[in-house]
């Protein structure tokens, strides 16, 4: 018998778990406040510029093509996945640039030129991080993390029995700065625990598996931007028979007896054997499960990652000196970690991200100019930091990029600006957060909550807040996990 499943939101962890559901035969609606599909993967057009307003860049794309490969996609029904070389360029305040790319001959040579010291470390940072994917990627990636008695079942045992290996006793800084001496490097490998919106100083060095999983399993570029992603997955869910249903937003999963039985959504009940939430996780179990008290405070205790401040600039002129992707570090990174993560407020002086997606495709910007994208990392939502000083945040960016030669004077010819309670308010994020809950304990993953919701029966999580957490790779897999949980429990 075909089960009737309704899932919560058409962002990409819902729309993997569509696609999932609706290809094993499942009857599947998608219920999505917003008009169009998405979430924070959404797109501005306006007057001759196309931005993508979230994620720029796509790490995993196996996981992308086991996802298409599951619903039978067609090849015109899939996207092009372009290599990015360099995957990012950096610039430094004190004038050096340096290309980090994927060719790690190239990338050890541009290295030699910058920091000759730690040319050789490259290859073997690269070499440590990926012994850390190796060991963790089939327990804490590929599969649901489960209960306690199915972890230390079979072969998860010898893994968790080499714990020390995966590295989660120190700190991601304290294992990048064991492998690099020049500080250059050491920001530059630090950073990758912004990929899931966490802080280097805080999160356990198990998160240098990223630096493998960019550098040797590659960084894309979706061609027409992330958007075209989104198109194609939604499309790929309708033609799979899924009804996505726009503007309508869930106010409730109904439950009775600690099982579910639908939801309600503008007022009126749908009834479904099973609900698939790709809605924030800690939204979801605060504010639209009824629960106990004391179960809603251990879901909003869980820390959220960082938000981010985003600015969709139409910028006259091109910038030859920038790349698709570009990162302007700072003098004092710890310092902007410490606003973000300790003191609760906006970095006083940020690291800035530009990726320019009109460099791949030269139709996203009007002949003569460039679509910038422009983030930079802000702290979760608090009571005491909702206000905002946008222009403030403008300042320092644009000073920042000065500080590099780039003059954006008069040259900036629309603008859009994306706030943390915009994306509070749009998505339903738990406190504006980017990515989910943040890693920055050791005991994150196993907090973090799981596919399976265990307290109410039939309802299940997917997206960055759930397991295997924030990124669009791990969100896709998060789609699929909570699409074989469901499929455990309706055929078993
Ligand atoms: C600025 C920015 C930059 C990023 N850069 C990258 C990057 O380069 N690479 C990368 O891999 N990742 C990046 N990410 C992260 C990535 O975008 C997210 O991890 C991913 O898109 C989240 O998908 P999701 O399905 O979990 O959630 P969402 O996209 O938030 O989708 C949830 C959906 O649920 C809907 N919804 C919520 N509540 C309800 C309700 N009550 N009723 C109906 N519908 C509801 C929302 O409208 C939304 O559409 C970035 C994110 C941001 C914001």
């Amino acid at each position: 018998m075909r089960a009737s499943i309704g899932i919560i939101g058409a962002g990409f962890g819902g729309l993997s778990a569509a696609i999932h559901l609706a290809a094993q035969g499942q009857r599947v609606t998608v219920y999505e406040r917003q008009r169009e599909p998405g979430g924070k993967a959404s797109e501005v057009a306006r007057d001759g510029f196309r931005f993508d307003t979230g994620p720029s860049l796509l790490t995993m794309p196996f996981v992308l093509e086991q996802l298409y490969d599951a619903a039978g996609a067609h090849a015109d029904e899939r996207v092009e996945l372009v290599p990015v070389d360099p995957i990012c360029r950096y610039f430094y305040p004190d004038g050096t640039v340096l290309d980090a790319s994927a060719d790690e001959d190239a990338f050890r040579r541009a290295v030699a030129a910058v920091a000759p010291g730690d040319a050789d470390a490259v290859a073997r940072f690269l070499d440590y991080s990926q012994r850390i994917y190796d060991l963790t990627s089939d327990i804490f990636l590929f599969n649901s993390l489960g209960d306690l008695k199915a972890l230390l079942r079979g072969r998860n045992l010898p893994t968790l029995l080499r714990l020390p290996q995966i590295d989660a006793f120190r700190t991601v800084h304290e294992g990048v700065s064991a492998h690099f001496s020049d500080p250059r490097l050491v920001q530059l490998f630090d950073r990758y625990a912004t990929y899931n919106g966490s802080d280097p100083w805080q999160a356990p060095a198990t998160l240098n598996i990223i630096p493998y999983v960019e550098y040797r399993l590659g960084g894309y570029y979706v061609r027409g931007g992330m958007y075209a992603l989104v198109r194609s997955l939604a499309a790929l869910a309708a033609r799979l028979g899924v009804d996505i249903r726009y503007g309508a937003d869930v106010e409730r999963i109904v439950s009775e007896s600690g099982r579910v039985r639908g939801i309600m959504a503008d007022g009126q009940f749908a009834a479904h054997d099973a609900v698939v939430s790709n809605a924030d996780a800690v939204y979801t179990m605060t504010q639209l499960v009824e629960g106990k008290e004391r179960r809603k405070e251990r879901y909003r205790k869980l820390e959220p990652s960082c938000s981010g401040l985003v600015f969709l600039w139409g910028v006259r002129g091109e910038e030859p000196s920038l790349g698709h992707h570009n990162i302007f570090f700072n003098e004092d990174y710890r310092s902007e970690f410490d606003d973000i993560f300790r003191r609760l407020r906006p970095p006083q002086d940020p690291t800035v991200y530009v990726s320019i997606t009109a460099r791949s495709d030269a139709d996203h910007a009007p002949a003569g100019h460039e679509n910038w994208f422009v983030l930079v990392n802000m702290p979760y939502l608090t009571e005491e930091n909702r206000a905002l000083d946008v222009d403030a945040v403008r300042s320092s960016v644009l000073r920042r990029l000065r500080g590099s030669g780039v003059d954006l004077d008069g040259r900036i010819v629309q603008e859009s600006v994306i706030t943390p309670r915009d994306l509070e308010e749009r998505h339903n994020s738990n406190r504006g957060s980017i990515y989910g809950i943040s890693s920055n304990s050791r005991n994150a993953a196993f907090l973090r909550p799981q596919n399976r919701v265990r307290s109410v029966r039939g309802l299940y999580l997917s997206g960055g807040a759930a397991h295997p957490g924030g990124g669009v790779p791990l969100v896709l897999l998060s789609g699929k996990l909570a699409a074989r949980a469901v499929m455990e429990d309706i055929s078993g």
